[in-house]
């Protein structure tokens, strides 16, 4: 019996599974549906070596002749405006219907704006036409008002201070990346910053943003006012949810979905940015994850279940961030973590493991030069992954290979 599998959203996730579809061996049709217009791209260079390369390219995750090989059929351009749950099909915004037998949701998350801040001289980042608009801006001497202190604008700030702009960046609590990265490291990425010259501003909120077409203002509830020639808001993202909520599918911080990365409805799977799950290393906690990695994994497994395969969601989260030579790292959750043990690896990188109550291994943060970290985070991950609790003196001590600490 033919079948016809749809992937709504081409970024990593959807175009991940539409590949991992044929790589397991579906011969059935496969359509993947992308709201933009380019081929499926990589957006982690967006805000990094992207914005320094001499010349601007997407780095392509499918080239055309890719998914034509795969017999992918890819209509870019075009956005899916509702799922007719009972007709089994969807319906796009030219009103074209198309149907099929099962459906996964791809579709991501989006910038979280600051209400009523749009204009010229206002930048949020997100997609290619972002970073290309952004890039043009970013030149010696212009002055950048970031507000967030989170990945996209301590990334661009470091991007912008490489292009010569001089930058102010404000966030709202006393530190940078309060929600996902420890104290000792931000103070690392902090000191980082100003020895850049980027000016931190701490503990002041947002009273307004005025702008015209040459510059923007923007106000602090303090009273303190920042002057720019352009202002990039990073203040998160939210999950694109809202064909899922239309359907009337579970909705719980994104798409809800189960272990196997079903939604509520059981021929409707969602992956990636825009759904939440549960993880079985942390007791079945409900999370959603906004990383490449997990978006491709999610996409793999994605397909696997849509064939069938049943198979339950098993990674560690894992991210990564560049800052000017820094590399940061960090596998699981680490507000899992009751206390830290610290191991040092010279030349200033370090990764604090985080244990729980119980003794268990939940979470490892790592920072140094380029890939200083990797191989030890990579094989913390492997211990988390095992729910290891392993001896906080061997973990501390950087002459007790990690390697060893996994064979016990
Ligand atoms: P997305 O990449 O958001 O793709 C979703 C796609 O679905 C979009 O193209 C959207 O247009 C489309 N879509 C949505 N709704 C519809 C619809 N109704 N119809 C048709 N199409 C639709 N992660 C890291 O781990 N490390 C990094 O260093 C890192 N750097 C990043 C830098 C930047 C600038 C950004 C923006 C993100 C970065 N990330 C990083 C996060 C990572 O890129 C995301 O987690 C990943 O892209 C998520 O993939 P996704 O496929 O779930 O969603
Ligand atoms: P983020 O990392 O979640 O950081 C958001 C920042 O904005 C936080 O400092 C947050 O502080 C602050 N904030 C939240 N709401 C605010 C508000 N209403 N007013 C002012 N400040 C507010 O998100 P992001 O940096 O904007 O990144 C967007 C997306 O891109 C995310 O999906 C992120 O994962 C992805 N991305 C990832 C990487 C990476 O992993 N290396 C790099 C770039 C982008 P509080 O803690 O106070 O809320």
């Amino acid at each position: 019996m033919a079948r016809h599998f749809v992937i709504v959203g081409a970024g990593e996730c959807g175009a991940r599974a539409a590949m991992a579809l044929r790589e397991q061996g579906f011969d059935g049709d496969v359509t993947l549906v992308g709201g933009e217009t380019h081929l499926p791209y990589e957006r982690p260079p967006l805000s990094k070596h992207g914005m320094l390369a001499e010349v601007f390219a997407a780095k392509t995750i499918a080239t055309a002749e890719r998914l034509a090989e795969a017999n992918v059929g890819f209509r870019g351009g075009v956005q899916v405006a509702a799922i007719d749950r009972g007709g089994k099909r969807l319906l796009t915004a030219d009103g074209t219907a198309l149907p099929y037998d099962k459906l996964l949701l791809a579709t991501g998350a989006s910038p979280r704006r600051l209400p009523g801040v749009e204009g010229e001289r206002i930048f949020y980042l997100r997609t290619l036409e972002d970073a290309q608009r952004l890039r043009g801006e970013l030149l010696p001497g212009r002055r950048l008002a970031i507000v967030g202190g989170g990945f996209i604008g301590l990334e661009l700030a470091a991007s912008a201070r490489a292009r010569g702009a001089e930058v102010t960046l404000i966030e709202a609590l006393p530190r940078l990346l309060s929600r996902a990265v420890p104290e000792a490291i931000a103070a690392q990425i902090q000191a980082r910053h100003e020895l850049a010259g980027v000016k931190l501003v701490f503990g002041d909120g947002i009273a307004g943003v005025t702008s015209d077409a040459n510059s923007a203002t923007v106000a602090l509830n303090s009273g303190r006012r920042v002057e720019a020639d352009l202002v990039l808001v990073g203040i998160g993202a939210v999950p694109n949810i809202s064909l899922a909520a239309e359907a009337e599918l579970e909705i719980d911080n994104g798409i809800a979905v189960d272990r196997h990365l079903a939604t509520s409805d059981a021929d409707i799977f969602a992956a990636g940015d825009c759904c939440s799950f549960p993880l079985k290393i942390y007791g079945g906690r409900r999370v959603r994850l906004e990383s490449w990695r997990n978006a491709q994994d999610q996409g793999s497994l994605a397909a696997c279940n849509m064939l069938g395969a049943n198979e339950a969601i098993s990674t560690v989260p894992w991210f990564w961030s560049d800052q000017y030579e820094l590399g940061l790292q960090i596998a699981g959750l680490s507000d899992e973590g009751a206390s830290i043990v610290r191991r040092d690896l010279g030349n200033g990188a370090s990764i604090l493991f985080h244990i729980s109550a119980d003794g268990r291994l939940v979470a490892a943060s790592g920072i140094g030069v380029g890939n200083a970290v990797a191989k030890d985070i990579r094989l913390a991950e492997m211990l988390i992954a095992k729910q290891a609790r392993p001896m906080q003196a061997s973990l501390a001590d950087a002459d007790v290979k990690l390697k060893s600490l996994l064979a016990a």
